[in-house]
Protein backbone atom coordinates (compact mmCIF):
# COMPACT_ATOMS: atom_id res chain seq x y z
CA UNK A 1 0.00 0.00 0.00
CA UNK A 2 2.62 2.47 -0.89
CA UNK A 3 1.65 4.65 -3.52
CA UNK A 4 4.81 4.80 -6.04
CA UNK A 5 5.73 7.38 -9.13
CA UNK A 6 5.01 10.78 -9.78
CA UNK A 7 3.06 11.89 -6.78
CA UNK A 8 4.35 10.01 -3.95
CA UNK A 9 6.56 10.33 -0.81
CA UNK A 10 9.56 8.14 -0.24
CA UNK A 11 8.59 6.53 2.81
CA UNK A 12 6.19 3.64 4.21
CA UNK A 13 3.24 5.23 5.62
CA UNK A 14 1.64 2.69 7.21
CA UNK A 15 1.49 3.74 10.47
CA UNK A 16 0.90 2.66 13.81
CA UNK A 17 -1.53 4.19 17.19
CA UNK A 18 0.28 6.00 20.02
CA UNK A 19 -0.33 4.97 23.44
CA UNK A 20 1.98 5.67 26.59
CA UNK A 21 5.37 5.96 23.92
CA UNK A 22 4.86 2.84 22.42
CA UNK A 23 3.75 1.87 18.71
CA UNK A 24 0.33 -0.45 18.47
CA UNK A 25 -1.80 -1.66 16.58
CA UNK A 26 -5.14 -1.42 17.48
CA UNK A 27 -6.34 -3.96 20.43
CA UNK A 28 -8.73 -5.92 17.42
CA UNK A 29 -6.28 -5.35 14.31
CA UNK A 30 -8.57 -3.49 12.49
CA UNK A 31 -7.42 -0.52 10.16
CA UNK A 32 -8.38 2.46 8.32
CA UNK A 33 -6.55 3.43 5.06
CA UNK A 34 -5.94 6.71 3.57
CA UNK A 35 -6.21 8.29 -0.48
CA UNK A 36 -4.82 10.79 -2.22
CA UNK A 37 -7.49 12.89 -3.12
CA UNK A 38 -5.99 14.24 -6.07
CA UNK A 39 -5.52 10.55 -7.34
CA UNK A 40 -8.07 8.71 -5.45
CA UNK A 41 -5.53 5.98 -4.76
CA UNK A 42 -4.59 5.06 -0.90
CA UNK A 43 -1.25 6.31 0.12
CA UNK A 44 -1.08 4.78 3.71
CA UNK A 45 -3.51 2.91 6.44
CA UNK A 46 -3.26 2.86 10.40
CA UNK A 47 -5.05 0.82 12.74
CA UNK A 48 -8.66 1.91 14.18
CA UNK A 49 -8.76 2.65 17.82
CA UNK A 50 -11.54 0.65 19.59
CA UNK A 51 -13.23 2.12 22.80
CA UNK A 52 -10.82 0.10 24.65
CA UNK A 53 -7.49 1.75 23.31
CA UNK A 54 -8.81 5.07 24.16
CA UNK A 55 -9.21 4.10 27.63
CA UNK A 56 -5.64 2.59 27.49
CA UNK A 57 -4.28 5.59 25.93
CA UNK A 58 -6.48 8.03 28.90
CA UNK A 59 -5.19 6.15 31.50
CA UNK A 60 -1.15 6.37 29.94
CA UNK A 61 -1.89 10.28 29.81
CA UNK A 62 -3.67 10.35 32.85
CA UNK A 63 -0.19 8.59 34.74
CA UNK A 64 2.18 10.94 32.90
CA UNK A 65 0.34 13.94 34.35
CA UNK A 66 2.08 12.57 37.57
CA UNK A 67 5.23 11.08 36.12
CA UNK A 68 8.37 12.92 34.79
CA UNK A 69 6.00 15.44 32.84
CA UNK A 70 4.99 16.67 36.46
CA UNK A 71 8.82 16.53 38.02
CA UNK A 72 9.59 18.59 35.18
CA UNK A 73 10.61 22.08 35.71
CA UNK A 74 8.17 24.57 33.27
CA UNK A 75 11.63 25.87 31.86
CA UNK A 76 12.68 22.40 30.94
CA UNK A 77 9.01 21.19 29.42
CA UNK A 78 9.00 24.48 27.62
CA UNK A 79 12.63 24.01 26.16
CA UNK A 80 11.20 20.13 25.07
CA UNK A 81 8.47 22.21 22.81
CA UNK A 82 11.09 24.60 21.63
CA UNK A 83 12.95 21.80 20.53
CA UNK A 84 10.13 20.03 19.06
CA UNK A 85 9.69 23.71 16.94
CA UNK A 86 13.38 23.16 15.35
CA UNK A 87 12.55 19.34 15.08
CA UNK A 88 9.44 20.47 12.85
CA UNK A 89 11.07 22.96 10.96
CA UNK A 90 13.78 20.36 9.82
CA UNK A 91 11.47 17.87 8.84
CA UNK A 92 9.12 20.54 7.15
CA UNK A 93 9.53 19.61 3.28
CA UNK A 94 9.08 15.94 4.30
CA UNK A 95 6.39 16.34 6.40
CA UNK A 96 4.74 18.84 4.01
CA UNK A 97 4.67 16.33 0.86
CA UNK A 98 3.40 13.87 2.85
CA UNK A 99 0.37 16.64 4.44
CA UNK A 100 -0.29 17.42 0.68
CA UNK A 101 -0.57 13.99 -0.66
CA UNK A 102 -2.83 12.99 2.52
CA UNK A 103 -4.98 16.29 2.18
CA UNK A 104 -4.84 17.10 -1.48
CA UNK A 105 -3.65 21.21 -0.61
CA UNK A 106 -0.84 22.70 -2.53
CA UNK A 107 2.32 22.04 -1.02
CA UNK A 108 2.95 25.85 -0.26
CA UNK A 109 0.04 25.40 1.52
CA UNK A 110 0.95 22.57 3.28
CA UNK A 111 4.96 24.11 4.17
CA UNK A 112 2.89 27.33 5.47
CA UNK A 113 0.90 24.66 7.82
CA UNK A 114 4.64 23.25 8.87
CA UNK A 115 6.25 26.63 9.68
CA UNK A 116 2.93 27.78 11.76
CA UNK A 117 2.74 24.11 13.49
CA UNK A 118 6.85 25.00 14.13
CA UNK A 119 5.24 28.29 15.43
CA UNK A 120 3.07 26.79 17.79
CA UNK A 121 5.40 25.41 19.86
CA UNK A 122 7.85 27.58 19.69
CA UNK A 123 5.40 30.01 21.00
CA UNK A 124 3.88 28.06 23.49
CA UNK A 125 6.79 26.59 25.03
CA UNK A 126 8.16 30.32 25.86
CA UNK A 127 5.21 30.64 27.71
CA UNK A 128 5.47 27.38 29.80
CA UNK A 129 7.22 29.05 32.81
CA UNK A 130 5.43 32.39 32.41
CA UNK A 131 1.94 31.12 33.64
CA UNK A 132 2.30 33.10 36.84
CA UNK A 133 -0.37 33.57 39.41
CA UNK A 134 -1.42 36.43 41.63
CA UNK A 135 -1.47 37.50 45.25
CA UNK A 136 -4.36 38.37 46.58
CA UNK A 137 -4.10 41.31 49.28
CA UNK A 138 -6.56 40.69 52.36
CA UNK A 139 -4.94 42.51 55.14
CA UNK A 140 -2.30 42.02 57.30
CA UNK A 141 -4.05 38.63 58.91
CA UNK A 142 -3.67 36.42 55.98
CA UNK A 143 -1.68 35.16 52.85
CA UNK A 144 -3.57 34.37 49.46
CA UNK A 145 -2.44 33.42 46.37
CA UNK A 146 -3.33 31.83 43.14
CA UNK A 147 -1.59 28.59 41.20
CA UNK A 148 -2.01 27.68 37.85
CA UNK A 149 -2.25 24.33 37.63
CA UNK A 150 -2.79 21.76 34.32
CA UNK A 151 -6.73 20.83 34.28
CA UNK A 152 -5.19 17.07 33.54
CA UNK A 153 -6.17 14.91 30.52
CA UNK A 154 -6.80 16.93 27.46
CA UNK A 155 -8.83 15.86 24.22
CA UNK A 156 -7.94 17.03 21.23
CA UNK A 157 -10.36 15.69 18.05
CA UNK A 158 -9.23 17.30 14.93
CA UNK A 159 -10.76 18.15 11.61
CA UNK A 160 -9.23 16.96 8.35
CA UNK A 161 -8.63 20.32 6.70
CA UNK A 162 -5.89 21.78 8.59
CA UNK A 163 -4.61 18.13 9.75
CA UNK A 164 -1.30 19.42 11.74
CA UNK A 165 -1.73 22.79 12.27
CA UNK A 166 -4.97 22.19 14.55
CA UNK A 167 -3.29 19.25 16.28
CA UNK A 168 -0.22 21.81 17.31
CA UNK A 169 -2.62 24.58 18.00
CA UNK A 170 -4.52 22.75 20.75
CA UNK A 171 -1.52 20.60 21.94
CA UNK A 172 1.01 22.77 22.49
CA UNK A 173 -0.45 25.58 24.87
CA UNK A 174 -2.07 22.18 26.39
CA UNK A 175 1.58 20.79 26.70
CA UNK A 176 2.95 24.51 27.85
CA UNK A 177 0.48 24.02 30.88
CA UNK A 178 1.32 21.19 31.77
CA UNK A 179 -1.29 18.88 30.76
CA UNK A 180 -0.78 15.69 28.92
CA UNK A 181 -3.06 14.99 25.82
CA UNK A 182 -4.95 12.17 23.61
CA UNK A 183 -5.26 13.39 20.28
CA UNK A 184 -8.09 11.70 17.61
CA UNK A 185 -7.27 12.90 14.08
CA UNK A 186 -9.97 12.80 11.44
CA UNK A 187 -9.33 9.70 9.71
CA UNK A 188 -9.19 11.39 6.10
CA UNK A 189 -5.60 12.84 7.31
CA UNK A 190 -4.36 11.21 10.12
CA UNK A 191 -0.89 10.47 8.81
CA UNK A 192 0.50 13.97 10.07
CA UNK A 193 -0.52 14.01 14.02
CA UNK A 194 0.97 9.98 13.97
CA UNK A 195 4.37 11.14 12.83
CA UNK A 196 4.26 14.56 15.30
CA UNK A 197 4.52 11.81 17.66
CA UNK A 198 8.23 11.41 16.42
CA UNK A 199 8.94 14.44 16.66
CA UNK A 200 7.70 14.84 20.48
CA UNK A 201 9.98 11.82 21.07
CA UNK A 202 13.25 13.42 19.93
CA UNK A 203 12.36 16.84 21.64
CA UNK A 204 12.43 14.95 25.19
CA UNK A 205 8.89 14.91 25.55
CA UNK A 206 8.45 12.00 28.10
CA UNK A 207 6.20 8.41 27.14
CA UNK A 208 2.52 8.78 27.57
CA UNK A 209 2.06 13.06 27.45
CA UNK A 210 1.40 12.99 23.81
CA UNK A 211 -1.10 10.27 22.91
CA UNK A 212 -2.82 9.40 19.30
CA UNK A 213 -5.79 7.12 18.71
CA UNK A 214 -6.69 7.38 15.20
CA UNK A 215 -10.16 5.85 13.53
CA UNK A 216 -13.70 6.74 13.31
CA UNK A 217 -15.11 9.54 15.07
CA UNK A 218 -17.85 7.44 15.49
CA UNK A 219 -15.68 5.10 17.89
CA UNK A 220 -12.75 6.55 19.07
CA UNK A 221 -13.50 10.31 18.89
CA UNK A 222 -16.79 9.26 20.71
CA UNK A 223 -15.36 6.53 23.07
CA UNK A 224 -12.38 9.84 23.89
CA UNK A 225 -14.77 12.81 24.63
CA UNK A 226 -17.08 10.27 26.63
CA UNK A 227 -14.17 9.12 28.65
CA UNK A 228 -14.63 10.39 32.63
CA UNK A 229 -10.63 10.96 32.98
CA UNK A 230 -10.66 13.96 30.32
CA UNK A 231 -11.01 17.25 31.92
CA UNK A 232 -11.05 19.69 28.55
CA UNK A 233 -12.12 18.68 25.27
CA UNK A 234 -10.63 20.83 21.90
CA UNK A 235 -12.97 20.29 19.30
CA UNK A 236 -13.14 21.59 15.80
CA UNK A 237 -15.13 20.52 12.88
CA UNK A 238 -19.03 20.64 11.98
CA UNK A 239 -21.86 22.27 14.88
CA UNK A 240 -23.53 18.98 14.71
CA UNK A 241 -20.40 17.13 16.20
CA UNK A 242 -19.58 19.77 18.39
CA UNK A 243 -23.18 19.93 19.86
CA UNK A 244 -22.56 16.38 20.62
CA UNK A 245 -19.56 16.37 21.76
CA UNK A 246 -20.77 19.45 24.53
CA UNK A 247 -23.62 17.22 25.36
CA UNK A 248 -21.37 13.72 26.21
CA UNK A 249 -18.97 16.41 28.20
CA UNK A 250 -21.71 17.68 30.65
CA UNK A 251 -21.99 13.97 31.76
CA UNK A 252 -18.46 14.30 33.55
CA UNK A 253 -18.70 18.04 33.65
CA UNK A 254 -15.86 18.34 31.24
CA UNK A 255 -14.74 22.02 29.69
CA UNK A 256 -15.08 21.86 25.84
CA UNK A 257 -13.53 24.41 23.76
CA UNK A 258 -15.65 24.21 20.54
CA UNK A 259 -14.37 26.06 16.62
CA UNK A 260 -17.59 25.25 14.49
CA UNK A 261 -16.72 26.95 11.03
CA UNK A 262 -18.39 29.72 9.76
CA UNK A 263 -19.63 31.95 6.64
CA UNK A 264 -17.67 34.87 7.40
CA UNK A 265 -18.12 38.42 5.63
CA UNK A 266 -15.97 40.17 3.53
CA UNK A 267 -16.95 43.71 3.39
CA UNK A 268 -15.79 45.81 0.39
CA UNK A 269 -16.98 49.64 0.49
CA UNK A 270 -16.78 51.97 -1.78
CA UNK A 271 -13.49 54.04 -1.21
CA UNK A 272 -11.54 50.26 -0.73
CA UNK A 273 -7.97 49.65 -2.21
CA UNK A 274 -9.63 47.26 -4.89
CA UNK A 275 -6.21 45.82 -5.54
CA UNK A 276 -5.88 44.59 -1.89
CA UNK A 277 -9.95 43.77 -1.80
CA UNK A 278 -9.53 41.54 -4.78
CA UNK A 279 -5.64 39.68 -3.40
CA UNK A 280 -7.51 39.56 -0.07
CA UNK A 281 -10.87 37.95 -1.23
CA UNK A 282 -9.12 35.57 -3.31
CA UNK A 283 -7.13 34.19 -0.69
CA UNK A 284 -9.90 34.47 1.73
CA UNK A 285 -12.20 31.93 -0.24
CA UNK A 286 -9.42 29.50 -2.31
CA UNK A 287 -7.25 28.65 0.02
CA UNK A 288 -7.11 24.52 0.62
CA UNK A 289 -10.42 24.45 -1.85
CA UNK A 290 -12.38 26.86 0.31
CA UNK A 291 -12.23 24.08 3.15
CA UNK A 292 -11.26 26.93 5.44
CA UNK A 293 -13.44 27.31 9.11
CA UNK A 294 -12.02 30.92 8.85
CA UNK A 295 -12.57 31.32 4.99
CA UNK A 296 -14.13 34.49 3.83
CA UNK A 297 -16.97 32.74 1.78
CA UNK A 298 -19.44 35.83 1.52
CA UNK A 299 -18.10 39.47 -0.25
CA UNK A 300 -20.62 42.18 1.03
CA UNK A 301 -19.62 44.58 -1.60
CA UNK A 302 -20.93 48.56 -2.15
CA UNK A 303 -22.77 48.40 -5.22
CA UNK A 304 -20.42 51.50 -6.44
CA UNK A 305 -17.94 48.63 -6.40
CA UNK A 306 -19.41 45.74 -7.44
CA UNK A 307 -18.84 45.78 -11.17
CA UNK A 308 -15.10 46.99 -10.68
CA UNK A 309 -14.47 44.18 -8.17
CA UNK A 310 -16.38 41.52 -10.15
CA UNK A 311 -14.38 42.79 -13.69
CA UNK A 312 -11.12 42.40 -11.85
CA UNK A 313 -12.29 38.86 -9.50
CA UNK A 314 -13.40 36.58 -12.38
CA UNK A 315 -10.46 35.98 -15.20
CA UNK A 316 -8.33 35.71 -12.08
CA UNK A 317 -10.66 32.96 -10.76
CA UNK A 318 -11.34 31.55 -14.44
CA UNK A 319 -7.58 31.11 -14.57
CA UNK A 320 -6.76 28.97 -11.84
CA UNK A 321 -5.37 25.97 -12.62
CA UNK A 322 -6.46 22.93 -10.69
CA UNK A 323 -3.74 19.64 -10.03
CA UNK A 324 -2.16 17.96 -7.42
CA UNK A 325 -0.86 19.60 -4.45
CA UNK A 326 2.64 18.22 -5.09
CA UNK A 327 2.64 20.07 -8.25
CA UNK A 328 1.25 23.16 -6.59
CA UNK A 329 -1.30 23.72 -8.31
CA UNK A 330 -3.26 27.07 -8.01
CA UNK A 331 -6.37 24.47 -6.42
CA UNK A 332 -6.40 22.07 -5.38
CA UNK A 333 -8.34 18.70 -4.73
CA UNK A 334 -11.40 19.06 -2.41
CA UNK A 335 -10.54 16.12 0.67
CA UNK A 336 -13.18 13.26 -0.65
CA UNK A 337 -15.42 12.64 -3.17
CA UNK A 338 -18.54 13.55 -0.09
CA UNK A 339 -17.14 17.03 0.00
CA UNK A 340 -17.14 17.92 -3.59
CA UNK A 341 -20.81 16.22 -3.71
CA UNK A 342 -21.64 18.49 -0.86
CA UNK A 343 -20.30 21.73 -3.03
CA UNK A 344 -22.16 20.36 -5.99
CA UNK A 345 -25.56 20.23 -4.13
CA UNK A 346 -25.22 23.41 -3.14
CA UNK A 347 -23.92 25.01 -6.24
CA UNK A 348 -27.17 23.46 -7.88
CA UNK A 349 -29.58 24.41 -5.09
CA UNK A 350 -28.52 28.55 -6.36
CA UNK A 351 -29.06 27.48 -9.67
CA UNK A 352 -32.64 26.17 -9.42
CA UNK A 353 -34.12 27.51 -6.00
CA UNK A 354 -33.00 31.16 -6.39
CA UNK A 355 -31.89 31.03 -10.38
CA UNK A 356 -28.73 32.87 -9.04
CA UNK A 357 -25.88 33.89 -11.81
CA UNK A 358 -22.99 31.74 -11.69
CA UNK A 359 -20.27 34.16 -13.00
CA UNK A 360 -16.97 31.41 -13.11
CA UNK A 361 -16.70 27.64 -11.95
CA UNK A 362 -20.25 26.03 -10.64
CA UNK A 363 -18.87 22.32 -12.08
CA UNK A 364 -16.48 19.36 -11.05
CA UNK A 365 -12.87 19.02 -12.93
CA UNK A 366 -10.79 16.24 -14.10
CA UNK A 367 -7.61 17.73 -14.99
CA UNK A 368 -5.39 15.82 -16.57
CA UNK A 369 -3.99 12.27 -15.27
CA UNK A 370 -6.06 13.21 -11.99
CA UNK A 371 -9.63 11.72 -13.52
CA UNK A 372 -10.38 10.06 -10.65
CA UNK A 373 -9.83 13.11 -8.05
CA UNK A 374 -12.04 15.10 -5.89
CA UNK A 375 -11.45 18.93 -7.70
CA UNK A 376 -14.29 21.52 -8.09
CA UNK A 377 -13.55 24.80 -9.44
CA UNK A 378 -13.38 27.83 -8.16
CA UNK A 379 -17.19 29.18 -8.31
CA UNK A 380 -18.65 32.75 -7.57
CA UNK A 381 -22.10 33.29 -7.33
CA UNK A 382 -23.29 37.04 -7.82
CA UNK A 383 -26.24 39.09 -6.16
CA UNK A 384 -27.22 36.40 -4.26
CA UNK A 385 -30.54 37.04 -1.38
CA UNK A 386 -29.52 36.96 1.99
CA UNK A 387 -32.42 34.09 2.45
CA UNK A 388 -30.48 31.38 -0.23
CA UNK A 389 -28.75 28.37 1.56
CA UNK A 390 -26.25 29.13 0.11
CA UNK A 391 -25.61 32.16 1.65
CA UNK A 392 -26.53 31.23 5.37
CA UNK A 393 -25.10 27.67 5.51
CA UNK A 394 -21.50 26.60 5.69
CA UNK A 395 -20.53 25.39 1.82
CA UNK A 396 -16.90 24.22 3.06
CA UNK A 397 -15.65 24.42 -0.43
CA UNK A 398 -14.31 27.35 -3.09
CA UNK A 399 -17.22 28.84 -3.60
CA UNK A 400 -17.50 32.84 -2.65
CA UNK A 401 -21.25 34.69 -2.89
CA UNK A 402 -21.64 38.04 -3.22
CA UNK A 403 -23.92 40.75 -1.92
CA UNK A 404 -24.84 43.78 -2.91
CA UNK A 405 -25.13 46.42 -0.82
CA UNK A 406 -25.78 50.24 -0.61
CA UNK A 407 -24.11 51.40 2.29
CA UNK A 408 -21.63 50.86 5.27
CA UNK A 409 -24.49 50.43 7.69
CA UNK A 410 -26.06 47.93 5.62
CA UNK A 411 -22.57 45.68 5.00
CA UNK A 412 -22.60 45.55 8.58
CA UNK A 413 -26.18 44.56 8.84
CA UNK A 414 -25.41 42.19 6.00
CA UNK A 415 -22.71 40.86 7.82
CA UNK A 416 -24.10 39.88 10.81
CA UNK A 417 -27.30 38.10 9.19
CA UNK A 418 -25.98 35.18 9.70
CA UNK A 419 -25.91 32.14 11.72
CA UNK A 420 -22.17 31.93 12.16
CA UNK A 421 -19.65 34.10 13.64
CA UNK A 422 -16.36 33.60 13.19
CA UNK A 423 -14.04 35.95 11.27
CA UNK A 424 -15.08 39.43 9.79
CA UNK A 425 -13.22 41.34 6.99
CA UNK A 426 -13.42 44.97 6.03
CA UNK A 427 -11.46 46.82 2.75
CA UNK A 428 -11.59 50.65 3.57
CA UNK A 429 -9.71 54.00 3.61
CA UNK A 430 -11.99 55.08 6.42
CA UNK A 431 -10.60 53.86 9.49
CA UNK A 432 -13.60 55.28 11.44
CA UNK A 433 -15.38 53.31 9.29
CA UNK A 434 -13.38 50.03 9.65
CA UNK A 435 -13.79 50.68 13.47
CA UNK A 436 -17.22 50.91 13.72
CA UNK A 437 -17.88 48.03 11.46
CA UNK A 438 -15.05 46.17 14.12
CA UNK A 439 -17.62 47.30 16.96
CA UNK A 440 -20.01 46.49 15.28
CA UNK A 441 -19.84 43.20 13.69
CA UNK A 442 -20.70 39.38 15.20
CA UNK A 443 -17.19 37.52 14.68
CA UNK A 444 -14.34 36.55 16.81
CA UNK A 445 -12.16 38.39 14.66
CA UNK A 446 -11.84 41.43 13.03
CA UNK A 447 -9.49 41.87 9.72
CA UNK A 448 -9.01 45.54 8.65
CA UNK A 449 -7.54 45.78 4.82
CA UNK A 450 -6.48 42.29 5.01
CA UNK A 451 -8.02 38.97 5.27
CA UNK A 452 -5.98 36.44 7.85
CA UNK A 453 -4.00 39.04 9.12
CA UNK A 454 -2.71 38.10 12.27
CA UNK A 455 -1.47 34.32 13.09
CA UNK A 456 -0.37 32.17 16.25
CA UNK A 457 -0.51 35.19 18.78
CA UNK A 458 -3.50 36.19 17.78
CA UNK A 459 -6.50 35.22 19.76
CA UNK A 460 -9.12 32.90 17.40
CA UNK A 461 -12.48 31.57 18.20
CA UNK A 462 -16.10 32.03 17.27
CA UNK A 463 -19.58 33.73 18.25
CA UNK A 464 -22.83 32.44 17.52
CA UNK A 465 -23.11 28.93 15.79
CA UNK A 466 -19.09 29.14 15.58
CA UNK A 467 -18.41 27.95 18.84
CA UNK A 468 -16.97 29.27 21.56
CA UNK A 469 -13.63 29.40 23.74
CA UNK A 470 -10.27 30.81 22.39
CA UNK A 471 -7.35 29.19 20.58
CA UNK A 472 -4.02 30.41 19.34
CA UNK A 473 -2.59 33.65 21.43
CA UNK A 474 -2.10 33.52 25.36
CA UNK A 475 -5.72 33.39 25.85
CA UNK A 476 -6.05 29.80 24.17
CA UNK A 477 -3.61 29.12 27.75
CA UNK A 478 -6.60 29.58 29.80
CA UNK A 479 -8.26 26.49 28.88
CA UNK A 480 -5.08 24.34 29.95
CA UNK A 481 -4.87 25.71 33.61
CA UNK A 482 -7.66 25.81 36.44
CA UNK A 483 -6.59 28.73 38.80
CA UNK A 484 -6.60 27.19 42.29
CA UNK A 485 -6.59 29.90 45.00
CA UNK A 486 -4.75 29.05 48.50
CA UNK A 487 -5.43 31.34 51.11
CA UNK A 488 -3.99 31.33 54.52
CA UNK A 489 -4.71 32.91 58.46
CA UNK A 490 -1.49 33.76 59.76
P1 LIG B 1 -16.94 16.39 11.82
O1 LIG B 1 -17.79 15.20 11.69
O2 LIG B 1 -17.34 17.40 12.82
O3 LIG B 1 -15.46 15.86 12.11
C1 LIG B 1 -14.51 16.52 12.90
C2 LIG B 1 -13.81 15.52 13.80
O4 LIG B 1 -14.75 14.98 14.73
C3 LIG B 1 -13.23 14.32 13.07
O5 LIG B 1 -12.04 13.91 13.71
C4 LIG B 1 -14.31 13.29 13.24
O6 LIG B 1 -13.87 11.97 13.06
C5 LIG B 1 -14.71 13.56 14.67
N1 LIG B 1 -16.01 13.02 15.05
C6 LIG B 1 -17.08 12.73 14.25
N2 LIG B 1 -18.10 12.26 14.99
C7 LIG B 1 -17.69 12.26 16.28
C8 LIG B 1 -18.29 11.89 17.52
N3 LIG B 1 -19.54 11.43 17.58
N4 LIG B 1 -17.58 12.03 18.66
C9 LIG B 1 -16.32 12.51 18.63
N5 LIG B 1 -15.69 12.85 17.49
C10 LIG B 1 -16.37 12.74 16.33
O7 LIG B 1 -16.77 17.11 10.47
P2 LIG B 1 -16.68 16.40 9.02
O8 LIG B 1 -17.73 15.38 8.86
O9 LIG B 1 -15.30 16.00 8.78
O10 LIG B 1 -17.05 17.63 8.12
C11 LIG B 1 -18.40 18.04 8.03
C12 LIG B 1 -18.50 19.53 7.98
O11 LIG B 1 -17.86 20.09 9.14
C13 LIG B 1 -17.76 20.18 6.84
O12 LIG B 1 -18.46 20.15 5.67
C14 LIG B 1 -17.59 21.56 7.38
O13 LIG B 1 -18.74 22.33 7.21
C15 LIG B 1 -17.37 21.36 8.83
N6 LIG B 1 -15.96 21.40 9.18
C16 LIG B 1 -15.53 22.48 9.83
C17 LIG B 1 -14.20 22.57 10.15
C18 LIG B 1 -13.67 23.73 10.87
O14 LIG B 1 -12.51 24.02 10.76
N7 LIG B 1 -14.47 24.40 11.66
C19 LIG B 1 -13.32 21.58 9.79
C20 LIG B 1 -13.80 20.45 9.13
C21 LIG B 1 -15.13 20.38 8.84
P3 LIG B 1 -13.87 11.25 11.60
O15 LIG B 1 -14.10 12.30 10.57
O16 LIG B 1 -12.54 10.66 11.53
O17 LIG B 1 -14.94 10.22 11.63
MG1 LIG C 1 -6.14 11.27 2.91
Amino acid sequence: MVATGKWSVAEDLNLKMVIGGQRLEASNGARLTTEDPATGRVIGSFPAATADDVGRAVENSRAALKGDWRRMTPAARGRVLVRAAAILRREADRLARIETLDSGKPLREAKADLETSAGYFEYYGGFADKLEGTSIPLGPDYMSFTLHEPVGVTAHVIPWNFPLTTTARGVAPALAAGCTAVVKPAALTTLTSLLLADVLDEAGLPAGVYNVVPGRGSEAGAALVAHPDVAHVTFTGSVATGQGIMRTAADHVASVTLELGGKSPVAVLADADLGAAVEGTLKAIYMNAGQVCSAGSRLVVERKVHAAMMERLVPRVAAMEAGHGLDDAAIGPMVSAEQVQIVADYVEDARRANSLEILVGGRRLAPAGLERGHFYAPTIIDDAPRSARVVQEEIFGPVLTVQIVDSPEEAIAVANDSPFGLCAGIYTRDIARAMAFARDVDAGQVFINQYFAGGISTPFGGTKMSGFGREKGLAALASYYRVKCITTRL
